[in-house]
């Protein structure tokens, strides 16, 4: 029987709306007809030619436009991909859309064409999602930490991790299955040894502090301190600064107001919270609960107290090191010039003074921090995998019977494949009668 062919879609890869130019995209078997149909013959591979597109059907001209051939499998689907470089009007890009539309092919669903890379094994799971996040950077940061996932950095790591747990599981294995054949006899041992290296390797990359994934949606930078020390005015201060990052915010709640700003190429959510005060409010006593558990969860702490009250910035006590900024507040009142104790930043929430200071050390606290060149975690997707990769690694290392440490193995080695979107019983024969000559 003939493997079923795919069929052909297409879609604009442009956004919606009047601009210069739409990019409508075709992929798969039937696009090289389809370009034919519309622009008389197929340019050269890869290649723009400038054509006149004409409706097949009636012979109508459409748009005066450029087309692309790109034929598989040197095509970012894997497929026979082609594009229409047309005048980006609604009027044009219904056309050519309608046009296409009657040649048989199929509108493709969100997503078709990465889903068809990766099918293709153009890319793995990591990078699809890589692509899902470059095309939604909203700052410097996240654009270079897509990038850096696109470029398989991230991938490689995971399948690095994962080809060296299938080696030891097929190690393992072949001890079990082939106990009369001449393999080392320390080779449980080694299995063991290499377990642990493994297990600890992992521990490390999910111990990041959460850091990829932060800077994926967002690093909470919170703003405590007491009642009128001016938080909510900072943060009026700052979103004003600031280019407002358009994102909506979920969790915006009646004691947590959050503004995301891109600052220095990072993607910062402030988060004002409600003052720092004991009282016998039942209600406020709840926004106080929450003031602290936001103010614990962030990434890093501003903490405003008036400059005039010296001594409320020991309530900065409670959350000692590098990650909490002492911010003295209201400068520009005279009493307050020489309130603030050594190592506060001062400044005014009212009239601006002292802003681009605060700024500044922010991001060099937060360059410090994120500017690394290992690749991070970025998703909980992944931090889920990994967790029960090492879990399961751990249970390795705690069974006592060879055969439920490989069990186990497979479990660890399963979830990495969860992550890479490459988890097959095939890859493990592979490694099986590639390293062992046991057949004779
Ligand atoms: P929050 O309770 O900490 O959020 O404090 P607010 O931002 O609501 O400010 C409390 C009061 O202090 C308001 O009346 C502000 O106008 C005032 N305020 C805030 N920042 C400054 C400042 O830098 N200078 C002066 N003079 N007043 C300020």
């Amino acid at each position: 029987m003939e493997a079923l062919q795919p069929d052909t879609i297409y879609a604009p890869a442009t956004a919606a709306g009047r601009a210069a130019i739409a990019i409508i995209r075709l992929s798969g078997p039937a696009s090289g007809h389809a370009v034919a149909a519309l622009a008389g013959k197929l340019p050269p591979p890869r290649a723009a030619r400038h054509v006149r597109l004409r409706d097949p059907d009636s012979g109508e001209e459409l748009d005066d436009a450029l087309v692309l051939w790109f034929p598989g499998p040197h095509s970012v689907t894997g497929e026979d991909v082609a594009e229409f470089h047309v005048h980006g009007s609604r009027a044009v890009i219904a056309a050519v859309m309608a046009a296409l539309g009657r040649q048989g092919l199929r509108l493709a669903a969100p997503g078709e064409f990465t889903r068809r890379a990766f099918l293709n094994d153009k890319l793995d799971l990591v990078q699809a999602e890589a692509v899902a996040d470059l095309a939604a950077a909203e700052t410097e940061a996240q654009r270079r930490q897509a990038l850096r996932q696109l470029d398989g950095r991230l991938g490689e790591l995971y399948c690095g991790w994962s080809d060296r747990l299938l080696r030891l599981l097929a190690h393992l294995e072949a001890a079990i299955d082939f106990p009369d054949e001449d393999l080392p006899p320390e080779i449980e041992a080694r299995v063991a040894a290499e377990t642990a290296a493994l297990a600890a390797e992992i521990t490390r990359h999910l111990a990041d502090g959460h850091r990829g994934e932060r800077l994926r949606d967002g690093i909470a930078v919170a703003i405590v301190g007491p009642p009128n020390a001016g938080k909510s005015s900072l943060l009026n201060q700052l979103a004003r600064r600031e280019a407002a990052i358009t994102s909506p915010i979920a969790g915006t709640t009646r004691d947590v107001i959050e503004v995301a700003i891109d600052l220095a190429g990072y993607p910062i959510v402030f988060a004002d919270t409600a003052g720092l005060r004991d009282s016998g409010d039942v209600i406020e006593e709840e926004g106080r609960r929450r003031a602290v558990a936001r103010a614990e969860a962030a990434e890093l702490r501003l903490f405003v107290f008036d400059a005039g009250c010296p001594a409320d910035a020991q309530g900065a006590a409670q959350w000692p090191g590098p990650d909490t900024l002492l911010v003295a507040n209201k400068i520009d009142l005279a009493a307050h010039r020489d309130g603030p104790p050594p190592g506060a930043l001062a400044l005014s929430a009212l009239t601006g003074e002292g802003i681009p200071d605060l700024i500044a050390t922010l991001a060099v606290r937060i360059a410090e921090i994120y500017d690394i060149a290992a690749p991070l975690l970025t998703r909980a997707r992944h931090r889920a995998a990994l967790e029960s990769a090492a879990d399961a690694l751990q249970r390795s290392l705690d069974a006592d019977l060879p055969e439920l440490r490989a069990e186990d193995l497979r479990l660890a080695w399963r979830s990495l494949g969860h992550i890479t979107g490459r988890a097959d019983v095939e890859d493990l024969l592979d490694v099986i009668f590639a390293d062992f000559c046991l057949g004779k």
